[in-house]
């Protein structure tokens, strides 16, 4: 299997004015002076910021994307974006499924997977995001819901070229705390076979499998050390450009 390489993305979630634009260009100019950080990076901004984002990034090593996307091209559906607006503005990608819209709009699987189709529509990466809550992995039922979630958010189109996946536990998004390397282990081993059913053998030990929930600096090199974790999603952290870093450095050659 070839090495998969790794992907930082930064969730901005409901944050993120015009000065921001300047967070975004100190990231990129940390990672042009430090070319032996060996991962990608991306910074999903409020819709507002894409294009300035996107200008502003141009020929950097920072992507752009979206937080979350309409299923259809276009229409009345008032205060909603589209993949192709996204696109238009200048993502490469789009973050789909996150538990805040799942809890806030809820947003069921078979939307999830609608929306992931809209993102390949428009030529943008889906980001699909997975993860169970406090209440049922008490109950010992992170496996068998996260492979839930999979199943029925995943679209059979999807492939690693199109398709990354985020594995969040809802009980880790801003809280400061975080699983254990051994959980997260079981939980990306598991997503890693689940997956096989979904989108076959290629595709999904191909498929970029990235950790979220209270990535800092000081963890990152912990947890993206662990077998099957592709990366991060991040949300607090991703705002300063220096915290931002910190964390991509956890993927310092050598
Ligand atoms: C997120 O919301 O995607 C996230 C991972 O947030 P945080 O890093 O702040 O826990």
């Amino acid at each position: 299997m070839t090495a998969i390489r790794p992907l930082v993305a930064g969730n901005w979630k409901m944050n993120g004015l015009l000065s921001s634009v300047s967070e975004a260009a100190a990231l990129a100019e940390l990672l042009r002076s430090n070319d032996e950080i060996e991962a990608d990076a991306m910074i999903c901004p409020p819709a507002t910021l894409i294009p300035l984002l996107a200008e502003r990034l141009t020929g950097s090593r920072v992507a752009v994307g979206g937080q979350d996307c309409h299923q259809i091209e276009s229409g009345a559906h008032t205060g909603d974006i589209s993949a192709e607006i996204l696109a238009d503005a200048g993502a490469s990608a789009v973050i789909v499924g996150h538990s805040e819209r799942r809890a806030d709009h809820g947003e069921s699987d078979a939307t999830v997977n609608a929306k992931a189709l809209a993102a390949y529509r428009a030529g943008l990466v889906a980001i699909i995001c997975v993860g169970e809550t406090d209440a049922q992995r008490d109950a010992g039922e992170t496996l068998d819901i996260v492979a839930g979630q999979l199943r029925g958010s995943v679209p059979a189109a999807a492939g690693a070229g199109n398709t990354i996946i985020a594995y969040e536990p809802v009980w880790a998004i801003g809280t400061g705390r975080t699983p254990t390397a051994d959980d997260v282990a079981e939980v990306h081993n598991h997503m890693r076979t689940q997956l096989i059913a979904i989108v076959g053998d290629g595709e999904s030990s191909a498929m970029r499998l990235l950790y979220g929930g209270s990535v800092k600096p000081s963890n990152a090199t912990e947890l993206m050390a662990v077998e099957n974790v592709n990366g991060a999603l991040v949300g607090g952290a991703s705002l300063k450009a220096d915290d931002f870093f910190g964390i991509l450095s956890a993927y310092t050659a050598g």
